[in-house]
């Protein structure tokens, strides 16, 4: 492959992972707006939000240094559509549970795009994308690290809600 198909292809997976986080700002907003009784949850949420919003921008920066104009959210949103729905549009009655494992889940794609991006960005010798996937990797695995750790509680916290008729469980 020649240098320049090489570079193009960085490129794409850049454009890439600009939409996967505004995907992943959308759900999380989602998630956050609808949580009422999971207030550490919903606080660790907001939290991811912030870093996310930060991670938009260093990849917009990263775009605009290689002169990419960052996709429509539609290419790689309509791949991720099916995922988006177990978060977004997800009104069960174990919404909360359903949320955290969907958020687990989509921290991993997170995690595999950038591990991916930074062999790229190092094959094509570009540090600064490569600098700036390994600042962002890290939030993603304390993300998913942390879902992980507290799904139990979580998965307690509802079973308990849900005995209780007078408590509101699913969110
Ligand atoms: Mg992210
Ligand atoms: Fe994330």
């Amino acid at each position: 492959m020649s240098e320049t198909a090489k570079t193009e292809n960085v490129a794409d997976w850049l454009r890439d992972a600009y939409a996967m986080e505004q995907q992943a700002e959308t759900m999380l907003k989602s998630q956050s707006a609808r949580l009422e009784n999971y207030p550490k949850l919903k606080a660790r949420i907001d939290q991811h939000i912030e870093e996310t919003r930060g991670q938009q921008e260093l990849l917009k920066g990263c775009l605009d240094r290689l002169g990419v104009s960052p996709s429509t959210v539609k290419d790689l949103g309509a791949k991720l559509m099916a995922m988006g729905q177990g978060v977004s549009g997800m009104f069960v009655s174990d919404e909360v549970v359903k949320g955290a494992m969907a958020g687990y889940v989509f921290e991993h794609l997170e995690i595999v795009s950038y591990t991916s991006l930074i062999a790229a960005a190092k094959a094509v010798g570009d540090t600064e994308t490569q600098r700036v996937c390994e600042q962002i990797l890290p939030q993603e695995e304390a993300m998913a690290k942390w879902l992980i750790e507290h799904i139990d509680e979580i998965t307690t916290a509802f079973l308990e809600r849900a005995a209780n008729p007078d408590t509101q469980a699913k969110r």
